[in-house]
């Protein structure tokens, strides 16, 4: 077995095991494998292994492994921050955006998503550790944000999805994801309908599936520690 095949294994077992915990079933977290940084050939060794879905954070790194890999049938997630000037190319290209946290960033998305393809899966970013140097929506601009976006052509808003500080305490892991669940809860309230939950990378996905994660994105725990950005 190749190392990322064993790696992709005890990720998964991470999941079930923490599915099990909150008594969860594990077809209810989705795993993202994030090969941003890693050349193509790690994707098709995770592909071969069972993999479908992949996360890239960069617009054209994305979309040459993507060319490179096309053989394979695989669902690619643009994960990372969005400027208007790359949006074509990710509207082109990728199945889903986690990262939407301007309304002008998904206007575009929606206006350059190609006809024949289904419609772009989109969540919206959300800022629930409060910095202001952080990407994302204040949790106080979602619902607007959120309403807007369902209301485009060529988009499918599924849910919402954070990257919170790194903590090593599981209880402080939790109190972001908590407070987005919480979110999506009065999102849902409100009319919406949100069903994903993006939240939890490689040192946090049990805290995150604790609090109601259905898609983890792990990059490190499955490829190793990338070397460069
Ligand atoms: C890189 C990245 C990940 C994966 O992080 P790991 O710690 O390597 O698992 C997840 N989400 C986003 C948005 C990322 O940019």
């Amino acid at each position: 077995m190749s190392a990322i095949a064993a790696n992709l294994q005890a990720v998964l077992a991470r999941i079930a095991d923490a599915c099990a915990l909150s008594g969860r079933s594990p077809e209810s977290v989705r795993l993202l494998a994030v090969s941003k940084t890693w050349p193509a050939d790690c994707v098709l060794a995770a592909a071969a292994a069972g993999q479908r879905a992949f996360g890239e954070s960069y617009v054209q790194e994305g979309v040459a492994k993507l060319a490179a890999t096309s053989g394979d049938d695989l669902e690619w997630h643009f994960i990372g921050p969005l400027q208007s000037n790359k949006t074509r190319a990710v509207a082109e290209h990728f199945a889903w955006v986690h990262g939407i946290d301007r309304l002008k960033i998904a206007e575009r998305l929606a206006a350059q998503r190609p006809a024949h393809l289904p419609p772009l899966q989109v969540c919206v970013q959300v800022n629930v550790s409060g910095e202001a140097s952080k990407s994302g929506c204040r949790p106080d601009e979602a619902a607007a944000l959120c309403h807007a976006v369902a209301a485009l052509p060529r988009l499918r808003l599924r849910g919402l999805m954070t990257i919170p500080e790194p903590s090593d305490d599981v209880a402080a892991q939790r109190a972001p994801f908590c407070r987005l669940r919480e979110l999506a809860e009065q999102l849902r309230a409100a009319g919406l309908t949100l069903d994903t939950l993006s939240m939890g990378m490689s040192h946090d996905l049990e805290a995150a599936v604790a609090e109601g994660a259905t898609i983890v994105r792990i990059g490190t725990a499955i490829f190793g520690e990338r070397h460069t950005l």
